[in-house]
């Protein structure tokens, strides 16, 4: 029995945005890594595919995949019905939600009460950028500021640029601790939602080896061991 060499095998290049932790973040090499990135791999070694990853600003990830530029998103992307129109996703890979966050000194906003006439920070095209901007347009938010890049957002926040940031929870928990302790989560159950790693729109040949790849390396351990690694 012969094996396939890593050279016969397919290559397919990921795209994401990368100041995301602990899902994809850049290590002191310049490298791209994380549980997101870990796990595709892992998906990829399963199912006989290489892959190559490539920074991309969020906003662009699904233009950049509808156009063939890359050929799956590994970016703590939700799964959402707007998107399901462009893309196809994988089931979902895992569970997260949004959070609002302040600077710690922050003693003016202690829950979703005080944000009359505030100002926010968010990723462009992200779901919390979704949710400031229908705060927005309730009249609650006074203005949503929108940045390409996390570590961005929560610069502008510990800075005193905003007032609040609307994030993925398990990502502020992280910049949390990175920070300092310069940033504190007043809400943590914004909403539920769950990624998944998205291929381009009927391309079911790729959808089926990441589905079936995932289901194999959380039946085999590998999940749990990216996960212990990326969240303890
Ligand atoms: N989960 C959020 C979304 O899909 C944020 C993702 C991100 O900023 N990388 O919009």
């Amino acid at each position: 029995q012969e094996e396939t060499s890593v050279e016969e095998m397919p290559t397919y290049v990921v795209g994401t945005e990368p100041t995301f932790p602990p899902f994809e973040m850049t290590d002191d090499s310049g490298e791209i890594v994380g549980f997101d990135i870990d796990l595709i791999k892992a998906i990829g070694e399963d199912q006989g595919f290489n892959v190559e990853v490539q920074h991309v600003g969020f906003d662009a990830l699904i233009p950049a995949l509808s156009s063939g530029n890359i050929d799956i998103i590994a970016s703590g992307m939700t799964i959402t019905d707007e998107r399901e129109k462009e893309v196809d996703f994988s089931e979902p890979y895992i569970n997260a939600g949004l959070a609002v966050a302040v600077a710690s000194d922050n003693d003016d906003i202690s829950s979703m009460d005080d944000l009359q006439g505030k100002t926010a920070a968010v990723q462009l095209g992200s779901t919390g950028a979704a949710k400031a901007n229908e705060l927005k347009d309730a009249g609650v938010l006074s203005e949503v500021k929108e940045f390409g890049a996390v570590n961005v957002v929560m610069m502008e926040l510990i800075n005193g640029g905003v007032d609040v940031v609307i994030n993925d929870l398990p990502v502020t928990e992280s910049y949390m601790i990175q920070q300092d302790g310069q940033i504190k989560i007043i809400n943590d159950q914004l909403t539920s939602e769950s990624y998944g790693f998205a291929v381009r729109s009927g391309n079911e040949e790729l959808l089926t080896m990441i589905n079936n790849g995932l289901q194999n390396v959380e039946e085999d351990g590998t999940y749990d061991e990216i996960q212990a690694e990326y969240f303890s």
